[in-house]
């Protein structure tokens, strides 16, 4: 058991608790639980972290299962896709790789079973009927017309319904519990429906389906789990999941609960994002505004970093909302360790250094990351005409500006002190290019005088830069607590600059060889990646190896930023 963990959440807690009282043998067996219908999403991460935590804390395993019992939904692409991302996550369920399908046989026969033992009964009302016997919160439902069927033809109907005798809708199993139950969940729950649907496992072998609270207890009592965690939401159900264990008299596992991950800023809910992804607001569900984990992958999150997050949450049984300063922090704070730095800049203006000599160039010895002196330096090229950020000049600067203006001086990083001499205007006024001149004995970041030069800036060499694009993300939501079913317009919550994209910026060359997966920080702009899918969002497929590639006009990489950073200029200025 970790011994660095010294708060226990509650889970945590009634597992020591059983671990003394030796309730499950001293074992403990999780499951990961996804339902082959979608992508999964941070709040799935906090979950499987979780469910596979625990397991390993406690020396016992962790299964994934597919919890598919909607045929209409469900597709063998989505397993793929969830495989992927526990992976990715850093989790591996080794050979215990179950499907709940697999279990339908089984669950068919335990159905016979409590319609044997008089524990349920074929109904034949409607579902909007079905809707009016069972009562509200305040009224008690009443009993069905078809409850008290006869054992025999019970059990009869219901292997006709699975013989497809009947088409969808006429006919439901439902366990026999009590209409006047306080908790609807209690009144009666349907168990089997019909759907003559192709299931994308089981194919059409099955007319009837079970439903969800029948096959999750029934699944985790085969697998022999010890805890079944699950969210808040199926407190209400966990009177259902013990009954059916109890009439069925089989092993029977525990279910506890805590709260979702609600993330600020955040919508987890499918419904909300297919139609923005069919209309092409999104670009797809690895969309890197999608709080998706191939979202979170394709915008330059590590898995690391999700893994932080999803322990500095904790499991508790309240409901909280996380603060995005949170994911902020943890993600810079990951990136800042592993990223290597490089020089782009993004809103070019180019500055000729009237005396440096034209025919030469100079590699400039760059370090890779100040935070890790294993990772080196590399080369960086310097030349006569240089590219700087056009937010570093300033034609008339205030006082507090310390970097480039008119006769001013100014670092660059790794690089030469220069000083603004000329700025060149075309027609409009518009400033198209500085001239500067430089001090040959300020290589390296000082002179022999040891003056004072506040500022640093960043710079890439005009002709050895790679051309580039940008995309710069920002909150997807602009209220931090959207609830898109509470609203007239839900489009009204988005925030309408959460993409910024900024073509022909300007990198190092060193980034020709940037590859998907790995991230860089931009200096003094924040953290960038490669994107993963550069084929689908801007066209043809790029060739890196082309000559082109990268080349002025050209669109070169599409780096993703993470991240944007927070108070670099501060740190910037004291080295
Ligand atoms: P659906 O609405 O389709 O059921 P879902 O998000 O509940 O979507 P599941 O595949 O049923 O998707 O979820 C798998 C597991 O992940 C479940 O055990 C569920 O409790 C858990 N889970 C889902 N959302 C969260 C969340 N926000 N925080 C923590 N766990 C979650
Ligand atoms: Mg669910």
């Amino acid at each position: 058991m970790s011994e660095e963990k010294q708060y226990r959440d509650f889970i945590r807690e009634i597992i020591d608790a059983d671990m003394e009282s030796g309730k499950f043998g001293g074992k403990v067996m999780t499951r990961f639980p996804p339902e082959p219908n979608g992508y999964l999403h941070i709040g799935h991460a906090k979950s499987i972290c979780l469910n596979f935590g625990v397991a390993e804390e406690y020396g016992g395993l962790c299964n994934l299962r597919f919890d598919d019992s909607n045929p209409e939904k469900e597709d063998a692409n989505y397993v793929e896709g969830i495989k992927r991302d526990i992976k990715w996550l850093g989790f591996d369920w080794e050979d215990r790789l179950y499907f709940a399908s697999d279990y339908y046989d089984q669950l068919y026969g335990y159905a016979l079973q409590l319609i044997d033992q008089g524990d349920a009964y074929v109904d034949s009302l409607t579902w909007d009927e079905m809707r009016d016997y069972r009562g509200t919160p305040t009224e008690p439902g009443r009993d069905s017309p078809y409850r008290d069927r006869p054992g025999d033809e019970n059990r009869e109907l219901f292997q006709r319904m699975q013989a497809g005798e009947f088409p969808d809708g006429t006919h439901v199993l439902r366990a026999r519990i009590d209409m006047g139950h306080p908790n609807l969940t209690m009144r009666d729950p349907v168990l089997y429906r019909i759907r003559h649907a192709h299931h994308y496992r089981t194919g059409d072998k099955w007319c009837v389906y079970p439903m969800y609270d029948f096959t999750h207890c029934l699944s985790d009592s085969i697998e022999g789990i010890t805890h079944s965690l699950c969210t808040l939401e199926f407190e209400n159900n966990r009177p259902l999941y013990d009954w059916i264990l109890d009439r069925l008299d089989v092993y029977h596992p525990q279910q506890i609960e805590f709260a979702p991950l609600v993330l600020a800023h955040t919508v987890l809910s499918k419904r909300f994002y297919r139609p923005l992804i069919e209309e092409g607001v999104l670009s797809g569900w690895d969309d890197p505004r999608m709080p998706t984990l191939s979202g979170l992958r394709r915008r330059g999150y590590t898995p690391d970093s999700i893994r932080t997050l999803c322990d500095r949450v904790g499991v508790a049984k309240n409901h909280n909302l996380i603060d995005m300063a949170l994911s902020d922090f943890i993600i810079r704070e990951d990136l800042n360790k592993r990223a290597p730095r490089v020089m782009g800049v993004l809103d070019p203006l180019k500055v000729v250094i009237t005396n440096y000599p034209a025919d030469q160039t100079e590699h400039m010895e760059a370090v890779n990351n100040p935070e890790d002196e294993g990772m080196g330096t590399r080369e960086v090229p310097f030349s006569r005409e240089i590219y700087i950020e056009r937010n570093d000049f300033m034609e008339d600067p205030p006082r507090k500006f310390f970097r480039l203006g008119p006769g001013r001086e100014v670092r660059l990083r790794y690089g030469y002190y220069i000083t603004c001499t000329d700025v060149i205007k075309d027609d409009q006024g518009n400033i198209v290019e500085l001239h500067c001149t430089y001090d040959p004995e300020s290589r390296g970041g000082s002179t022999p005088d040891g003056r004072r030069v506040r500022g640093t800036i960043h710079w890439v060499s005009a002709a050895h830069a790679l051309n580039a694009t940008v995309r710069l993300y920002d909150r997807l939501f602009s209220d931090p607590d959207p609830r898109p079913g509470e609203v007239d317009d839900e489009r009204s919550l988005l925030n309408p600059d959460s993409l910024k994209t900024v073509t022909d910026c300007k990198v190092e060359p060193g980034l020709a060889e940037a590859v998907p997966g790995v991230n860089y920080q931009f200096e003094r702009l924040g953290y960038f990646c490669i994107d993963a899918d550069e084929t689908q969002s801007d066209g043809p497929a790029i060739d890196r190896a082309a000559p082109e590639y990268g080349q002025t006009g050209q669109t070169g990489p599409v780096f993703n930023r993470t991240i944007a950073l927070r108070d670099t200029w501060a740190k910037i200025q004291k080295k």
